[in-house]
């Protein structure tokens, strides 16, 4: 493609379109099936290249189609994707034979693999430099340099400082989802707001410094025994809210024992004057949304969501969970499962605190994992 060409094209403004229009454009010109259309949106949305409804191209899918045009301009021409379900359609209609068709369609994208091969290296370029600018946040409060979105050899995605390693300024960032940095800037710091992509539990975590700073502020609200140190080196669990934004409720005694059951992200908890009697907690409640949600004892709750889930994806999720935290608490890895709520030893005292309350839902009903409220206790960090 012309240089020319190309520039002219970058300089179009951009159209908006809805999912819905954006379905009957792609009919139009010929893209996808009626059973395709939809899976080829979500997976836009799923890979990070659009986000927001109506759908808002990401700097990351700009950068891909850049290169594209430039080093490959078959891959992203409409004609080719239609050529391609013309053909298929050709097949079925039994005006085409397939192994025809086949071959072609080998010979285009071994071609396209090719001049994608030859310039792999002024792609990997182009990719890294846009997707860099994609990446930051904004000024360092530590040396003025620019903080940016990183992943840790984990794989767990963090924000830290572009003067690494002479700054080691670093912030912690949800451990669900991809982040995805938004146009909004926080005023206060200056940071691009970040939203965590996350399919259907996509949500804003918002400035992570802002994040942080609230984490900083909030003391620990105990509310009972750890039920693994508790008796040995009086461990206390507490409502925590960590510095990445997710809570829980955890020991007193992190990192030496990292007892911790999850708690959802948004809404205010109240402790209420109901205990639990197995486990002597009390009942907690969030208020978030119109109605309250009853969650009970947070040990109850955290059972009740496992022996729901199957084995390998409650595991899953137990990983994903302590990694937050012990980046979040700016700590190193150790040896043992996050949360252990069965087999809790009997504790042996109580924290009671504010007024009592009516139930507002049908004990069970409320519990973590209901899916009704948009998914489990583990998800919701
Ligand atoms: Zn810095
Ligand atoms: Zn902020
Ligand atoms: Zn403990
Ligand atoms: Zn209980």
């Amino acid at each position: 493609m012309a240089d020319t060409e190309f520039e002219a094209k970058q300089t179009q403004p951009p159209r908006r379109y809805g999912q819905s229009r954006l379905i009957e454009t792609m009919e139009e010109m010929g893209i996808g099936t009626k059973a395709t259309r939809h899976d080829v949106i979500q997976k836009l949305y799923d890979r990070g290249y659009i986000e927001s409804d109506p759908p808002r191209p990401t700097g990351l899918a700009k950068a891909v189609v850049e290169a594209s045009e430039e080093f490959a301009d078959r891959i992203v021409s409409d004609e080719m994707t239609a050529q391609l379900e013309a053909d298929m359609q050709a097949i079925a209609a039994g005006e085409k034979n397939f192994d025809e068709v086949a071959d072609e369609s080998r010979e285009m994208l071994a071609q396209v693999f090719d001049e994608l091969a030859e310039s792999r290296e002024a792609v990997g370029d182009h990719l890294q430099k846009s997707l860099k600018a994609d990446k930051q946040l904004g000024p360092c409060p530590e040396c003025g340099d620019t903080l940016l979105v990183r992943k840790s050899r984990a794989g767990s995605y963090f924000v830290g400082c572009d003067g690494y390693p002479d700054c080691e300024y670093t912030l912690p960032l949800p451990s669900t989802g991809k982040p995805l940095i938004l146009d909004d800037v926080c005023e206060d710091h200056g940071l691009n707001e970040v939203k965590m992509l996350a399919g259907r539990k996509t949500f804003v975590h918002g400035c992570p410094q802002c994040k942080a700073d609230e984490a900083d502020e909030e003391d620990d609200e105990v509310i009972g025994v750890c039920p693994d140190c508790g008796e040995e080196h009086d461990g206390k669990l507490a409502i925590k809210r960590l510095r990445s934004g997710s809570r829980l409720v955890g020991c007193t005694r992190y990192p030496d024992c990292d007892y911790s059951l999850p708690l959802p992200r948004r809404g205010e908890i109240e402790v209420t004057d109901e205990t639990c009697e197995e486990h002597d907690l009390p009942h907690l409640v969030v208020h978030s949304g119109d109605e309250p949600w009853e969650l009970g004892c947070p040990i109850c709750n955290y059972r009740e969501y496992q022996s729901r889930q199957a084995g390998s994806e409650a595991g899953d999720h137990r990983g994903r969970r302590r990694e937050d935290r012990e980046e979040a608490e700016g700590r190193r890895r150790r040896g043992r499962p996050l949360a252990q709520g069965g087999g809790a030893r009997r504790a042996r005292r109580r924290t009671r605190r504010r007024r009592p309350r009516h139930r507002a839902r049908l004990a069970g009903e409320g519990g973590l994992a209901s899916p009704g409220r948009g998914g489990s206790a583990a998800e919701r960090q």
